[in-house]
């Protein structure tokens, strides 16, 4: 039986400690923790996991070097010992990366504080990034000069650390480790009602990717880990919180690569608020603003566009500059931040100084934990008061021995690598500007890459690039269709992979092997994803 009806079927008449509603990054962290600590952990997502807005971030692990121009010294230390932590745990899929801040004259600060700045960021974090440095204009202009710094006064670069395949997958791999210890997860299926029971809750549950069929089970604790919409679920679950989430926009445009250095360029727009140039593989991402809505359903606009392409042309010495059809891809989502009920409707307040903390609420009589805002970033944070607020609702434990996060052991790694030089796996890869196969297998499939080495060695065309567009071995689609829950095609090429943030649609879409992807992925049903994803059969090349 397929991964995902083998889920619904335990999930159909099943009882858990916690069902966890949600699977962005605030609730696959929760199913993690938990189904690592011995709960028993069904959770749900109504469209894919991390399909919403935790695929829409600029792929930044960071303390927040913008968040001290509030003040908010507590939440950044927090965040540093969290980014700290997961650089630590996470050594192939978390990399620190320099943020070169270029200041010209409309810039809110002159170098000389930054440069203090950056040094008091440096201590917040305690010392764990590389030293940060002064540059002057001249060598800002050497070290990167696609910089316009004619109008520049200095700058300053400091450390953090990025994601250097994609949020989403991130978010992927604790539902994935989840999975590994236990947990029944399905993506596309909705939580549609609740009732409470002596013991918790009877769920009733929608698969909305096959027709709407119903199913129900029952839990103990419901984590409502619904991202933008927590208060729209807590109207159902009924528990009272003193916080409720406002929404604020952020866009990023994905355009050809802007410069060779695996470095994040960082400026102050026209509104003296910092965005970014950020190295996605062989493309650059340019974000983010801040905008404020009412909704969460939100979409890149020509004007969000143009005043992205208006900023950076103005502050980087490109030949041509950037226009609308440079973009090869958009991302568009809102940040839930957290703010108090009680308060105003906060309208007075400057939209972008809303603080990225977050809440975690618990309401024992009706025994439902919220979680309000959070970044991917916080994530460990968020893991580990959940299990807190889990265990105070009387659901036992196991000890926290951390083992439900992180990268395998080192030892792990050394044997993955060894075996990958035995048979010279970096020989398959054909095309020169991409990552020796090694790294890429190990940092996206950890100890589930044995199985591919085994399957190369078996069969060679299981090493065979199998996207003409795209980096990707025929034997990843393999392991995708069994293990990684792809229910629609947009599953695999937005989110399992990135290949439709880094490649044109056009591109995709006429792709030598697409269909051949489809097929393993969906067997008889290619047809049918094929033309759910595209409207209608592409022709292929
Ligand atoms: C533009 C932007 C840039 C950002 N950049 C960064 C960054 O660089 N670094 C960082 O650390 N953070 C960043 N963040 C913040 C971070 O991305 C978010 O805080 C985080 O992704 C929110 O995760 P979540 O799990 O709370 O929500 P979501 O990812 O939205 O997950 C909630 C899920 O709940 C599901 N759901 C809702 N209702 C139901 C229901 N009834 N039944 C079943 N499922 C349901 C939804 O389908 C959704 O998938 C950024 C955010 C934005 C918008």
């Amino acid at each position: 039986m397929a991964l995902r009806e083998m889920a619904l079927d335990q999930m159909n008449g099943g009882s858990f400690d916690v069902l966890v509603v949600g699977g962005g990054i605030n609730g696959a962290v929760s199913a993690a923790v938990l189904a690592g600590r011995g709960a028993s952990v069904a959770l749900v997502d109504r469209g894919d996991f991390g399909g919403f807005t935790s695929q829409e971030s600029s792929n930044l692990v960071w303390g927040g070097f913008k968040y001290l121009e509030g003040y908010e010294f507590f939440l950044v230390r927090k965040l540093c010992v969290s980014r700290n932590r997961l650089i630590k745990a996470y050594p192939d899929n978390i990399k620190p990366i320099g943020f070169l801040a270029t200041l010209d004259k409309t810039s809110p600060f002159p170098p000389w504080l930054a440069a203090l700045g950056s040094l008091a960021y440096w201590a917040i974090g305690s010392f764990r990034t590389h030293w940060p440095r002064y540059l002057s204009a001249k060598k800002i202009e050497s070290i990167e000069p696609v910089v316009d710094t004619s109008g520049a006064r200095g700058g300053i670069e400091y450390y953090d650390a990025y994601l250097p395949d994609n949020d989403s997958r991130f978010v992927f791999s604790f539902i994935r480790s989840a999975m590994d210890v236990g947990a029944t997860a399905a993506n596309y299926v909705e939580l549609v009602g609740a009732e409470r029971t002596d013991h918790g809750w009877r769920a009733t549950l929608r698969d909305v990717a096959n027709g709407g069929a119903e199913i129900t089970c029952q839990a103990r604790v419901i984590v409502n880990a619904a991202g933008p919409f927590v208060d729209a679920l807590n109207e159902d679950l009924g528990p009272r919180t003193s916080h409720r989430i406002v929404y604020s926009k952020g866009i990023h445009l994905v355009v050809p690569r802007l410069t060779e250095h695996e470095r994040v360029l960082a400026f102050f727009d026209d509104t003296g608020r910092l965005f970014y140039v950020i190295p996605m593989g062989r493309r650059s991402v340019i974000g983010t603003t801040d905008t404020r809505v009412d909704s969460p359903y939100t979409e890149a606009t020509d004007e969000d566009r143009d005043f992205l392409l208006a900023q950076i042309n103005a502050r980087l010495d490109l030949d041509t500059p950037l226009s609308p059809a440079d973009v090869i891809a958009d991302r568009s989502g809102v940040r839930p931040l957290v703010v108090k009920r009680e308060g105003g409707d906060q309208t007075d307040v400057d939209w972008t100084k809303l603080s990225r903390k977050h809440e975690v609420e618990v309401d024992g009589g009706r025994r439902v934990i919220t979680l309000f805002g959070g970044k991917l970033t916080d994530c460990l944070n968020i893991g580990e008061e959940v299990a807190e607020a889990v265990e105070d609702l009387g659901v036992p434990l196991e000890d926290d021995t951390g083992g439900w996060y992180g990268e395998p052991a080192p030892a792990t790694r050394a044997e993955f690598y060894r075996q990958a030089r035995l048979m010279k796996l970096d020989d398959l890869r054909h095309k020169p500007q991409v990552e020796p196969l090694s790294d890429r297998l190990w940092r996206r499939y950890g100890r589930r890459a044995f199985q591919m080495l085994d399957a190369i060695r078996n069969d060679p065309a299981m090493g065979e690039d199998i996207m003409k567009s795209a980096d990707y071995l025929r034997v990843e689609l393999h392991l995708a269709a069994r293990t990684e829950m792809v229910t629609k095609l947009e599953d695999f090429l937005r989110r399992r992979s990135k290949i439709t943030q880094v490649i044109p649609e056009e591109e995709v879409r006429t792709s030598e092997g697409l269909r051949e992807v489809a097929e393993i992925l969906f067997a008889d049903r290619a047809d049918e994803k094929l033309i759910e994803y595209f409207g209608e059969l592409p022709a292929g090349p």
